[in-house]
């Protein structure tokens, strides 16, 4: 083992990515890391102890925390050993999915809450300390939303859009002081999470929303989403292990995509800096041509237009 073990505290790992991260890293062979893994309902604990196993109690504590609230934050930094954080990783977070009409401002509200101030409420706790000491890297699971919008999810891409501002802005003042920030951008991820959230919104009412949105929401959004993450989803393993490597690279990337299947859409925005480009055929593949979406997604789920992820 080279050096002290960095010690990492990750939010929102009571499942998915969070849980996959915290037990990988714990796990690490050469023991490089102590993993700090927090979650908002400590009730939830239960699988992420399991998959810990033998790590458990000695590179991996599972800790409260819930990134909406200032004294969870410093109740959970003040347990911990020299209150030092090498690594930060921003993990919790939510989705919002639905035509807009139908959703309160209050929704929209707390979706900010969690997505983007919660990251910026744990950054603001550890970066004294890393300031101070001079080192340290902040990785922000973000999202493809975070560089490109997406129909029906415009409240979430803009939760995301403010993370990637937010954080590439940091990014500039941070390398002064040889502190990292690395943005992970996963494309559709199949966790019980967002199957249970197409399934929910699938049967939502959305008051206030005209028939007509309502039926592109259900009967071509919904179908079609369902048919992404089947072609082209990741598992929280395959992100988790990305997140790794970012940690574990001398020389941090600032953005990071996890999926290169996805990749080619990402790719759109960057073709044509007017944007009329991915929106017009974004436009198009939903709402007019619907066996070419097909057909675009088995392509992309054979993997055979594996692309060079963009931005790199
Ligand atoms: P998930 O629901 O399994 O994980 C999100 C975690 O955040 C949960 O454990 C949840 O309890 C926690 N959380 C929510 N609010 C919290 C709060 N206030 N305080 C502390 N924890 C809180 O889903 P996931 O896919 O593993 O999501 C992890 C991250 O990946 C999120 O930031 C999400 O936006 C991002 N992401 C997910 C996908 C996807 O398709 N699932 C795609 C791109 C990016």
């Amino acid at each position: 083992m080279a050096g002290a073990p960095r010690t990492v505290l990750i939010s929102g790992c009571s499942s998915g990515i969070g849980l996959e991260l915290a037990v990988r890293l714990a796990l690490d062979p050469q023991q490089r890391y102590q993993v700090v893994a927090t979650m908002r309902d400590l009730g939830k604990k239960g699988t992420l102890e399991a998959a810990a196993g033998e790590a458990l109690g000695k590179t991996l504590t599972v800790a409260q925390l819930d990134v909406c609230s200032d004294e969870s934050v410093a109740q959970c930094l003040s347990c911990i050993q020299g209150g030092e954080v090498d690594v930060l990783v921003n993990n919790a977070g939510a989705g919002l999915v639905g035509p807009l009409e139908g959703l309160s401002i209050a929704t929209m509200q707390n979706l900010f809450d969690t997505n983007f101030f919660g990251a910026v409420r744990l950054v603001k706790a550890v970066l004294p300390g890393m300031k101070r000491r001079r080192q340290g890297h902040i990785v922000v699971v973000s999202s493809v939303m975070g560089l490109q919008g997406v129909v029906f999810n415009e409240v979430y891409a803009a939760s995301k859009f403010a993370v990637e501002g937010f954080f590439e802005s940091l990014a500039i003042q941070l390398l002064q002081f040889n502190i990292f920030i690395s943005l992970v951008e996963p494309g559709p991820v199949a966790t019980d999470f967002e199957g249970k959230l197409l399934e929910q919104v699938s049967r939502a009412e959305f008051p206030g929303t005209d028939a007509d949105t309502l039926r592109y929401f259900r009967d071509i959004y919904l179908p079609a989403s369902r048919e992404l993450f089947r072609s082209v989803g990741q598992s929280p393993q395959d992100v988790a292990q990305a997140i790794v490597k970012v940690i574990g690279s001398a020389r941090p990337p600032l953005r990071r995509q996890t999926n290169a299947r996805y990749a080619l859409l990402t790719a759109l925005k960057a073709a044509d800096p007017s944007g009329r480009l991915y929106v017009r055929i974004a436009h198009g593949l939903l709402f007019r041509w619907p066996r070419l979406l097909d057909l675009c997604l088995q392509f992309l789920a054979c993997g055979c237009a594996r692309t060079r992820v963009w931005p790199r």
